[in-house]
Parts: C-alpha cells; structure tokens; sequence
C-alpha cells in the first residue's frame, strides 16, 4: 500500500487507527488518533503514546506471530479526561515492509452497561436479603426463646408472613421485568381493546382500594378503544398504574380512556390522583428500576420499586408515550398514548 492509500484507508474507519511499522515507528494515523494523542505522533515510537505493558506485549506478539492481537488501554486525552478502550493489532502484509494496523474501539459503552448489570444485581439481592434475614430471625425467636409463647408466635407468623409475601412480590415483578424486556422489540398484533383492559384492572383493585378509602371513578367511551396490543401486558400497566395512586394518593382516583381521532390516531390512559404528588426532580428517574421517592414508604406499603420500570418497558413496547405530571401537594396524573388501530 503507497502512504497515500494507507492514509485514506485510515481517514475512512469510523474509530482512531493508526499503522505502526516492524520498527515500532509510527508510520499513519487518522484524525481521530490526533484527537486523543496530538498530531505529532506520526514519526515517533508507538511506544511512547501507548506505553502501556499489556499494549506493548500484544505489539510483541502480533509482531512475532503475525496473528491478531487485543489489548485494554486507558488513553487520556490532551483535555485530561481517561477513556477505557480495546486495541486491536493486526499484522498487514505490506510491500514495503512489515505494517501493523492498530485500531481503538472505545469500551465506555460497554463499561456502563455492565456497571449497570452490577448495580442491578447489588439491588436485588440487597431486596431479597432483607426480608430473608427477618424471615431468618423469627425462625430463631420461634424455635428458642419464644417456642412456649403462642401470642408471639401468632405475631411472629404473621410477620413472616408478611415478608415471604414482599420477596414473591419482587420475584413476580422480575419475571414480569425480564418477560417484557425479552419481547420488547416484539411488536404486538392483537387487536386490544384498551377500555376493556383497564375495567378488567379496576376490577381486580377494587377490594384494594376499598379497603384503602379509595374511589376508583372510572371513564370510558361507548365505542372499544382499540389499539395492536398485547393484553396481558396492557392489563398489567394499567394495574400498576391504578394500584400506585392508590397507595400513593388520597380519597380518589380517576381513570379515564379515550381516543385522540386525527390524522394519526391515539388511544389514551389517564390515571390521576389526589396525593401527595412527587417533586419535580425525582419524575424523569421514577422509572428507573428500584427508584423511589421514599424508599421506607414504598417498602412499608409493600412497593417493589419495580412498577413503573415495567410500564415504561410495555409503553416502548407498544410504540407509546409516557407522561407524569405531578406539583406536590396537588397529586399527580400519570398517561399513556399508544397509537390506536
Ligand atoms: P413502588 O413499588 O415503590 O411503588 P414504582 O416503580 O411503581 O415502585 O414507583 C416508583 C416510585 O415512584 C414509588 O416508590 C413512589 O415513590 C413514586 N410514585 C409512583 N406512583 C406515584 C403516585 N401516583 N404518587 C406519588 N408517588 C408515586
């Protein structure tokens, strides 16, 4: 290859690259290499720009056995900012001599999705750990000190009741979780029809909201609210959405479905209650898996902190928007639009 071709070979891949001779000079580099390194690393030793040893090993070994090599690298940039990326050296069988191709593949990506991965799995195990590790004392109370004591031990199963409940809660709302996220780019083909769905929700919590003072007001139109759904999922949203202004709210909720006829129609969920609302920074991450406003509230009525994760995932599902608008002291009002058929 002439230096001409090397450099608009290089000039073209979409990340820094940059071609190294068997001396370990380097002989080209993109524009991207400059941006990291300053543009007077052609001419100078590789090794001085890339000094570090798992680099400089890989570059021995491509070097020796013309098999490709990879190596993880931190480069700061001139702005002093440190970026973790993957070389990738390959052995190029160059007229002029031996060539090594090192491209950069930036790793930041990658690092955060895993560290997201990580922190998922900090949080669900620390969830199922607490109730586990009381479920674990009264069996200890039980079985020593409060063995011949019949009240407590009336209490005490009543506790552990209450939270082996709490983990089949967590453990039905990651199955839901996972479900909903294996089949999101799946889009659903069933006609649905939304009114029905949300009714079928009011339904099951109307013992829920009863037992909390709770009015449900329900509103829909005459005619089926009809959207390419998959009805199990939109049954769920809408149980998730409804059951949180219950526990969340006061006295009333009003759950209204309707359509948006126009050029391109929409069907609508509207779920609004008369809480206490939700400051305005805490909306954009409320469905984030396991945030919540108030962690104790949320764990004391018996909240996963995974219910509207699941929502936001069936909403993209569904090619839909989700909208919370909240004022503190005001309540809030929460809604879906999915495009209707
Ligand atoms: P949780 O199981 O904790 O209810 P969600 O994902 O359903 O989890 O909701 C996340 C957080 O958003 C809740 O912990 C609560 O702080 C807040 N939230 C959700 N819905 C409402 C609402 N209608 N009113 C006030 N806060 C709400």
């Amino acid at each position: 290859m002439q230096s001409i071709e090397i450099q608009s070979f290089l000039a073209a891949l979409p990340m820094p690259a940059l071609v190294v001779d068997g001396g370990g000079r380097v002989v080209a580099a993109n524009g991207l290499v400059d941006v990291l390194f300053g543009p007077d690393i052609v001419g100078r030793p590789v090794a001085q720009s890339l000094r570090q040893p798992s680099f400089l090993a890989a570059f021995g070994q491509v070097t020796q056995s013309r098999l490709p090599q990879v190596a993880d690298l931190t480069v700061t940039s001139p702005g002093g900012l440190d970026t973790a990326y993957q070389a990738t050296l390959s052995w190029l069988d160059a007229r002029a001599g031996a060539a090594i191709l090192v491209t950069l593949s930036d790793q930041s990506e990658q690092i955060a999705t895993h560290e997201i991965r990580r922190e998922f799995v900090a949080n669900v195990s620390h969830e199922l750990r607490t109730p586990l590790t009381a479920i674990i004392g009264f069996i200890e109370t039980l079985a020593g000190p409060a063995q011949a004591d019949a009240a407590a031990r009336t209490r005490f199963l009543d506790v552990m009741r209450n939270e082996a409940d709490r983990m089949a809660r967590l453990i039905d709302d990651l199955l839901s979780l996972s479900r909903v996220e294996d089949n999101e780019r799946r889009r659903p083909r069933d006609h649905v029809d939304l009114s029905a769905e949300v009714r079928g929700a009011c339904a099951i919590l109307s013992g829920a909201a009863s037992r909390a003072n709770v009015t449900l007001t329900i509103s829909t139109p005459p005619e089926p609210v009809l959207i390419l759904g998959d009805a199990e999922q939109i049954r769920q949203l809408a149980l998730n959405l409804i059951e949180n202004a219950i526990k969340y709210g006061g006295g009333r909720v009003d759950i209204t479905v309707h359509s948006d006829t126009g050029p391109d129609p929409q069907a609508i969920l509207s779920v609004r209650d008369h809480g206490d609302g939700i400051a305005a920074h805490h909306i954009p991450r409320l469905t984030e898996r396991f945030y919540r406003v108030d962690a104790h509230r949320s764990r004391a009525i018996g909240g996963t902190g995974l219910g509207l994760a699941i929502v936001k995932h069936i909403t993209n599902r569904h090619r839909g928007r989700l909208r919370i608008d909240s004022q503190l002291g005001q309540g809030t009002t929460i809604c879906v639009t999915i495009p209707s058929v």
